[in-house]
């Protein structure tokens, strides 16, 4: 019998909150026997270059994508996959998206700084690039002794609610789908139990993002049961999405969830799902 072809669509690397490279993420999805691997980062394109040419080198399929966090109501999070990294609309809107992170992360290192915590914005993006989020001054926090790991950090700081968080503000979501859409891209609700939502919210939701240009749902998601699973696919079926899925790969910054199998390897993404993803996105025409 012929082992079946899974694939990871769900991956961050250290162009956002991730901790590997693109490089080693493409490495890493290699060696543990992927088909194909997606890079997503947060509101940046930055590691498509790295994961492609890794792709090629080290002959996997790469696919070049990215996660928005949207507000609808609450937060929504967006994936784009095929987007042109090099569309000038999608950098504009990636570009507003870091200038307004670096306002919020101003103001998380005023507040640490005020209690006496040795930490340098400057610093920060140095060490860790252009997209910074709640992940690195967590990761900060481990480093001066403060918090014991990164989930502590969250739990007692960064959390909504905690002493150093900050709301940041997000493109609204009719601006995600429509640049994603501009960019060449298929965009796909991701992780779709995340935003509390019952069944009648997520319906709502549902066709809120159709309306705008939404093709996918994400299916399969680290943690989500087998009905959940299926929940999900049947709902994707009745609105003619195509289906998804990925782990949400963070390295060590998310320990808990691995490449491919998620969490307590029961994560399984068929090829055939980057098989629709990859006709979906042959017929699309790009939004002018
Ligand atoms: P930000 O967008 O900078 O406000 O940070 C949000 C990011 O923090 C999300 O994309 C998550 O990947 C990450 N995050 C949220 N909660 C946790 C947690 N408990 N542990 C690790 N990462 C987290
Ligand atoms: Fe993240
Ligand atoms: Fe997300
Ligand atoms: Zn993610």
């Amino acid at each position: 019998m012929k082992a079946m072809r899974v694939v990871d669509l769900h991956c961050h690397t250290t162009a956002s909150d991730g901790t590997y490279t693109p490089t080693e993420l493409v490495k890493a999805a290699r060696s543990i026997g992927l088909a194909a691997v997606a890079i997503t980062d947060h509101d940046t394109v930055s590691g498509h270059e790295e994961a492609l040419r890794a792709g090629v080198d080290e002959k996997i399929e790469v696919v070049p994508g990215i996660e928005f966090s949207t507000s609808s109501g609450g937060t929504v999070h967006i994936l784009g996959y095929y987007v042109d990294h090099n569309s000038e609309k999608l950098v504009n809107a990636t570009n507003w998206i870091i200038h307004e992170r670096d306002d919020r992360n101003e103001k998380i290192c005023a507040l640490m700084q005020a209690d006496g915590l040795d930490i340098s914005y400057p610093e920060m993006k140095a060490r860790y690039g252009d997209v910074i989020g709640r992940p690195h001054f967590a990761v900060m926090l481990v480093r001066l002794g403060i918090a014991a790991d990164v989930q502590d950090a969250f739990r007692r700081y960064m959390n909504k609610g905690e002493r150093y968080f900050i709301r940041r503000r997000f493109l609204p979501l009719i601006q995600t789908i429509t640049v994603i859409r501009q960019a060449g891209g298929v965009p796909v609700l991701a992780h779709p139990f995340q935003y509390q939502r019952d069944d009648e919210g997520l319906r709502a939701l549902i066709r809120e993002c159709m309306d705008l240009g939404l093709l996918g749902m994400e299916c399969c998601y680290s943690g989500y049961t087998p009905e959940q699973q299926e929940y999900l696919e049947a709902l994707a079926d009745e609105h003619g999405l195509i289906k998804t899925g990925g782990s949400d790969f963070h390295g060590t910054n998310k320990k808990h969830i691995r490449l491919g199998t998620g969490i307590n390897g029961t994560l399984s993404v068929p090829y055939e799902m980057l098989e629709k993803l990859k006709e979906t996105h042959a017929q699309l025409e790009r939004w002018v």
